[in-house]
């Protein structure tokens, strides 16, 4: 079996001449050799902002850009003829599928209702601050550009639990909907703001068992339409960890092969809170591990003043090695984001060895670290670089990154690890040697199989060659502020 690897096809400001459906058709081939085994598309349905939309304003899920609403036929990324051909690109090169998928709200409602809501203190939204009145909220969902095509559901005031504008008085707050399933916000895992079951727009109400009918509906629909492997599921600490249980129990029970899910629970303070979500969803979601990116941000502005021991303190990857999808930076958090935290250039190389070379994690390539990016917003100008040391760390990933691991995290600047490779795939094995500070040399363990072979440094940081002791030990060397990974010459 070759190791799992994941791309996070997108950036926020995708902006290149070609639509991004094309780009990965033209790319299927070349993202099968690098060895992607699985592809994360952004949203591929209709949003509220049309076909300028990044696609998180979720608007019809079953327009993936087939019909005339919001201003075009087609998404930012292209039409649902130019999906299909993309997801079946991928698949003849053997790459899967995953779709993003937004179920915490919906935006730009086709029509106005007459809505009976409470307003809450937005910082505590526990506290209901004032009595049952009424506003006009953007609550009703009828789909006229595609009318009963796919599915006749109509969405209205029973299907969401709040909104944060009244139309009628212009005001601008956190209001609940009383509606006949409940007069509370609905449960969820997170406790930030009191509960934190309202982000944004028109807010899902899962208690109504008609919404998580026709949200089942719609993944069989979307799973068999377009023939994917899984799906990447937004804001999951905004919603209901029943209706999650619920609706991947469904999709898995309908899906031929099993599907893979990664939930999107960003998490900046505690791994105990993504291991809470993990127990409560007893483990049928991945989730990305935003704790060990925000390690890797925090050593990269470090510098030598970061214990490299420390890399994988409070980290879900720590916790729950099996179930973490790694990364090193995402859409959320790449420059000129609300979450930005951009891990520096110096140290990319570094946290991509350690995401994509060791046992634990499934590690997920941002874009921009193999093609680069050039943005602007409001006059500020961003030129993210492609990793230069990404293919070849690719390439061991998928070749030599087998087998039993040794670790070596026994000093604050220098630290490394082996894998032993294993009889599945030829002459797999490595060595890995990381330093934040001066040039390095570590002592490790190959494995006696290694006596008397010669191993040089793949990425080309240092020149030595260096010959593994009938002990199956070698000094591994690392120059400054760099990473090598040692392999068989
Ligand atoms: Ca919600």
């Amino acid at each position: 079996m070759q190791n799992q690897t994941l791309i996070q096809y997108f950036h926020w400001y995708y902006n290149e001449e070609q639509t991004l459906w094309a780009k990965v058709k033209n790319e299927a081939k070349n993202l099968g050799q690098l060895g992607f085994t699985k592809v994360w598309l952004p949203p591929a349905y209709k949003a509220s902002g049309g076909g300028y939309s990044v696609g998180y304003d979720a608007y019809d899920l079953f327009d993936l850009g087939e019909f005339d609403q919001k201003g075009s036929v087609p998404t930012k990324y292209g039409s649902k003829a130019e999906f299909l051909e993309a997801v079946n690109a991928l698949h003849d090169n053997g790459v899967g599928t995953l779709a993003d998928v937004v179920f915490n709200h919906k935006a730009g409602a086709d029509e106005l209702e007459q809505v009976k809501v409470r307003k809450v203190d937005p910082e505590n939204r526990n506290e209901f601050i004032s009595d049952e009145f009424e506003i006009q909220a953007w609550t009703k969902f009828t789909f006229p550009g595609r009318g009963d095509t796919y599915s006749s559901f109509i969405w209205d005031h029973q299907c969401f639990s709040g909104v944060d504008w009244a139309e009628d008085t212009q005001e601008d707050a956190i209001f609940s909907i009383q509606n006949q399933y409940g007069d509370k916000w609905e449960e969820v895992v997170s406790e930030e703001h009191g509960n934190y079951d309202y982000l944004m727009y028109a807010d899902i109400d899962f208690r109504n068992p008609a919404v998580r009918e026709e949200l089942k509906y719609w993944g069989k629909w979307m799973h068999e339409t377009c023939g994917l492997v899984g799906f990447r599921l937004d804001a999951v600490k905004h919603i209901s960890h029943h209706f999650f249980n619920e609706w991947i129990d469904f999709m898995q029970n309908n899906a031929g092969d099993e599907l893979f899910i990664v939930g999107e629970n960003w998490e900046i303070n505690s791994a105990e809170e993504l291991q809470s979500y993990i127990d409560r969803t007893e483990g049928r979601m991945q989730l990305f591990d935003s704790l060990l990116h925000l390690n890797f941000h925090e050593a990269a502005k470090q510098g030598n003043q970061f214990d490299l021991q420390t890399i994988f303190d409070n980290t879900l990857v720590q916790l729950s090695p099996n179930l973490a999808v790694t990364l090193v930076d995402n859409h959320d958090t790449q420059p000129l984001q609300a979450l930005e935290s951009y891990v520096d250039y110096w140290f990319r190389p570094i946290a991509y060895s350690i995401i994509l070379l060791r046992e634990q994690g499934i590690p997920c390539v941002f874009y921009p670290d193999v093609y680069g990016a050039k943005y602007e917003e409001d006059g500020q100008f961003i030129e993210l670089n492609h990793v230069e040391e990404l293919p070849e760390l690719l390439r061991l990933r998928k070749e030599k990154a087998y087998g039993l691991q040794r670790d070596y995290f026994d000093h604050p600047n220098c630290v490394g690890f082996t894998r032993e490779g294993d009889t599945e795939h030829d002459n797999s094995g490595l060595a890995v040697v990381i330093s934040n500070g001066d040039e390095g040399i570590k002592r490790m363990e190959m494995g006696e199989h290694f006596a008397g072979q010669i191993f040089i440094d793949a990425l080309q940081k240092r020149t030595e060659e260096v010959e593994i002791g009938a002990d199956g030990f070698a000094d591994f060397y690392c120059a400054a502020g760099s990473v090598s990974v040692w392999v068989l010459k």
